[in-house]
């Protein structure tokens, strides 16, 4: 049985991961593989996959290591939240891979994993850099972050009603 993460606790194993990445907290993660790939002992690797199937985490991959495969059909936003989601479960949840869970628990572990991928792309401190750009175009701003419009929009929502607690 997993133990259910707070809101913080996850904003905090992002932020780590960040940090061993060697990002700082404002700067954009165009490239979540090359994230995964530096600050994680998966093995991760880029195929083509079944339409429908975004990415997989298995417990025991190619050459002995747990491996990520995100499908490569996708464009890249996509894999880089299909990425961060899985990073979220291999950091939060490694310890029920592969286990089946009761159907509550996966639904939180679901929600988990998008709240670390959204912590992880779009931390608060990177938010705040971008609000500042007044006159950038939104599409412009996304492709920028490695993200897609929809997810920088519903971020920078949440920032605005975080404030002034500002405690995203
Ligand atoms: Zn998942």
């Amino acid at each position: 049985m997993v133990r259910r993460r707070t809101r913080w606790e996850i904003r905090q194993a992002a932020a780590l991961l960040r940090r061993r990445g060697g990002h700082a907290a404002w700067a954009p993660i165009v490239d979540a593989a090359r994230l995964a790939r530096t600050s994680t002992s998966l093995h991760v690797a880029e195929h083509p996959l079944p339409r429908g199937v975004r990415a997989l985490l298995a417990p025991l991959g190619a050459q002995g290591r747990a491996a990520l495969v995100v499908n490569a059909r996708l464009p890249l936003p996509e894999r880089n939240f299909s990425i961060a989601h899985e990073l979220g479960h291999w950091v939060l949840h490694s310890d029920a891979l592969g286990r089946p869970a009761p159907r509550g628990q996966r639904r939180r572990q679901e929600w988990e994993a998008d709240r670390f991928a959204l912590d992880l792309l779009l931390p608060a401190e990177l938010l705040r850099s971008v609000q500042a750009e007044r006159n950038a175009r939104f599409s412009d701003l996304a492709r920028r972050l490695g993200v897609r419009p929809r997810l920088l929009r519903r971020r920078l929502a949440e920032l605005r009603n975080a404030a002034p607690r500002a405690s995203l």
